[in-house]
């Protein structure tokens, strides 16, 4: 064990205050709930997770970032736990491992456990076998470090777990919405095709904040999860301390505002989204007030009753990518004049020589839970764009339908049509970061759509 990366090993059991929690009167508590974190900053330098731009590893500590679980239990004793983590994104590997040993330790299947990150690009590298040509800069110690706080990260998230799943006790959920208007859309069409990472106010975004409120029998928040579409970038890659970004400072401003409690930042459809103006921790405290604020006005009013029971469904299927570079492009590559391109080039020749062929599909992982008749969580993979999120609120019901993207798998920018076919960053040009041979074929939006609604059918049984 080097001194890598988390040394500080206490575990956060949330405790109740006392009664002093304001009474809401009657209200039968069917489910059981549970709640823990766990502080994840590492405790020594390490490269940061998200921008290709940056140039060195961390320096310090913003604020501390951390992974919560949140488990839950219905009168059947049918449970699912919901993990959150400040960090980039859980690669489906890493995902993989924990959930093996999250099965094996406390016997909850794959479909009952989510993993899903709040896409904060203050956090370390979390390392995938395909980790992407963002990361060329990294000599062979820090991809050492990198390995292993990964491996450090896999059982803390397992411990987590097992502490929330230690922590039910009789609870009462309530779920509501609100909204948030600072989320603006960041690619813009012009003479030249559309441009990336431009704030475009015209463009499609997702205002919705969804709200899970967790309290006791008699009305103490034990845990409130709430989930916006906007990538967590506020701050931006010239940042070097960890950090949250705006997610970081919302869930903190809830803790602080209730003592006790925990409050679990879930990622939506995000992908094409962005804060603006960005660029300051100023700015990204000011919109992660803004969201605790909404989450707050909310969980103060009447919520919707969320019954069970709990059902949670899980499906993996591959999705494909397009037409791959030829030999002679990679070497053009070679050339180019962005090293981030240069070191996808190598990286492509290198695979095309070792495995004769490029990759032509991806596992996908979707994840549904349903609870009773009043809310489904569908949990995607990757980067979705917010087009996902708008179409299966349309055809699935906004009201009880609550999308979370960075779930699972973060392995890819995940296109709809329109995007694919427009091109830019999350179009396309995002596999060189992710460290992918090509785009997604043209039915990639069809395919997850899909499956989407299959798996919300099966767990609404109808
Ligand atoms: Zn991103």
């Amino acid at each position: 064990m080097t001194n890598t990366a988390l040394t500080r090993r206490t575990l956060l059991p949330a405790t109740l205050l006392s009664a002093a929690g304001r009474a809401r009167g009657a209200g039968s508590a069917t489910w059981r709930a549970g709640v823990a974190a766990v502080t994840i900053t590492p405790r020594q330098s390490m490269w940061m997770a998200g921008f290709g731009a940056r140039t060195k590893p961390s320096e310090g500590i913003l604020h501390e970032l951390q992974a919560k679980a949140l488990a839950l239990e219905d009168a059947a004793s049918r449970r699912g736990v919901l993990v959150t983590a400040d960090i980039l994104g859980f690669p489906g590997t890493v995902a993989a491992r924990i959930a093996k040993l999250v099965e094996k330790q406390y016997g909850l299947p794959r479909a009952a456990l989510v993993l899903s990150a709040t896409h904060t690009h203050g956090g370390p590298l979390v390392v995938s076998p395909r980790p992407g040509s963002s990361y060329w800069r990294l000599n062979d110690q820090q991809w050492r470090d990198a390995r292993e706080y990964t491996r450090e990260l896999e059982e803390e998230v397992v411990r987590v777990v097992g502490a929330a799943l230690n922590d039910l006790r009789p609870a009462r959920l309530g779920f509501g919405r609100t909204t948030a208007e600072f989320g603006v859309n960041r690619r813009k069409m012009t003479d030249k095709g559309v441009r990336s990472f431009v704030p475009n106010p015209e463009g499609p975004v997702d205002h919705d904040v969804a709200i899970l409120r967790v309290e006791s029998p008699a009305g103490v928040l034990q845990a409130v999860v709430f989930g916006y579409a906007c990538h967590a970038t506020a701050l931006v890659a010239d940042t070097y301390q960890f950090h949250g970004d705006y997610p970081g400072f919302a869930q903190q401003w809830l803790e602080n505002r209730h003592p006790g409690a925990r409050a679990l930042f879930v990622q939506g459809c995000g992908g094409d989204i962005t804060t603006h103006p960005r660029g300051t921790v100023e700015l990204a405290q000011k919109y992660g007030d803004t969201l605790a604020g909404a989450v707050e006005d909310a969980i103060k009013r009447p919520m919707t009753a969320v019954h069970g029971p709990l059902r949670c469904a899980w499906n993996v299927f591959s999705v494909a990518f397009g037409s791959a570079p030829s030999r002679d492009e990679l070497r053009d590559q070679l050339e180019h004049k962005d090293p981030l391109a240069r070191a996808h080039a190598r990286a492509m020749l290198a695979e095309l020589d070792r495995e004769g062929r490029f990759i032509s599909q991806h596992p996908y992982p979707l994840q549904a839970w349903q609870f009773g008749d009043d809310l489904t969580f569908l949990a995607m993979a990757g980067e979705v764009v917010v087009d996902y999120a708008l179409r299966l609120k349309r055809e699935l019901g906004e009201d009880k339908l609550w999308v979370a993207a960075y779930s699972n798998d973060v392995f890819a920018y995940i296109p709809s049509l329109r995007v694919l076919r427009e091109g830019g960053y999350e179009g396309g040009g995002s596999m060189r970061a992710y460290g992918l041979p090509a785009p997604f074929a043209s039915d990639i939006e069809e395919r997850i759509v899909g499956k989407a609604h299959a798996l919300v059918r099966r767990v609404r049984g109808k």
